[in-house]
C-alpha cells in the first residue's frame, strides 16, 4: 500500500494518492459500492474554502472538474456527485462519488446507501486508477 498523502497541518489523509493536480491531490477510495470514488484534498490547509487563497480556489474547482470528467469516463458514470462536508475531518476535501443506474437507490445521496462500504477486489481497483489516471493525462481540460 503506497504511503498516503497527510496534512502537514492537521494531518488529514484519506484515500490513496493517484494523482497530483495544481492545487490538490487526487486520492483513491476503494469502495465497491461506488467503483470510482476518489477524494480531491486541497494541499495546503484550510478548514473553509473560502480561507484558501483565490489562486487556490480557483484552481481546486478546475482540479474538481478535471478529476470528475475522468472519474466519470472511467467507469460510465450516469451522474457524479460532488460531497464538501468537513465535519468530522477540518480540511477542505472533495468527495468525488460516480453514481450509476443499477445502485439501489441512485437518485438519492451517496451516504444514504444501504450496504456497508467494502472494499473492491485489487484488480478491478487497478484497472479503475488506471483509467483515471490515463484520462487525467490524456483528456481535454475545458
Ligand atoms: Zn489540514
Amino acid at each position: 500500500m503506497p504511503s498516503a498523502w497527510a496534512c502537514a497541518v492537521c494531518g488529514f489523509s484519506l484515500g490513496e494518492p493517484i494523482a497530483s493536480l495544481e492545487t490538490s491531490e487526487l486520492c483513491f477510495v476503494s469502495d465497491r459500492r461506488f467503483p470510482g470514488r476518489c477524494v480531491l484534498t486541497l494541499r495546503e490547509h484550510a478548514t473553509e474554502l473560502f480561507e484558501a487563497s483565490a489562486a487556490a480556489r480557483g484552481a481546486f474547482t478546475e482540479d474538481m472538474s478535471r478529476a470528475a470528467r475522468a472519474i466519470k469516463l472511467a467507469v460510465g458514470a450516469f451522474k457524479m456527485n460532488y460531497e464538501i462536508l468537513g465535519n468530522a475531518d477540518p480540511h477542505v476535501h472533495c468527495h468525488l462519488i460516480p453514481r450509476q443506474h443499477d445502485e439501489p437507490n441512485p437518485r438519492v445521496p451517496a451516504w444514504s446507501h444501504p450496504q456497508p462500504q467494502t472494499e473492491l477486489d485489487e484488480q478491478h481497483a487497478r484497472r479503475i486508477k488506471y483509467r483515471i489516471r490515463e484520462l487525467l493525462a490524456t483528456g481535454d481540460n475545458r
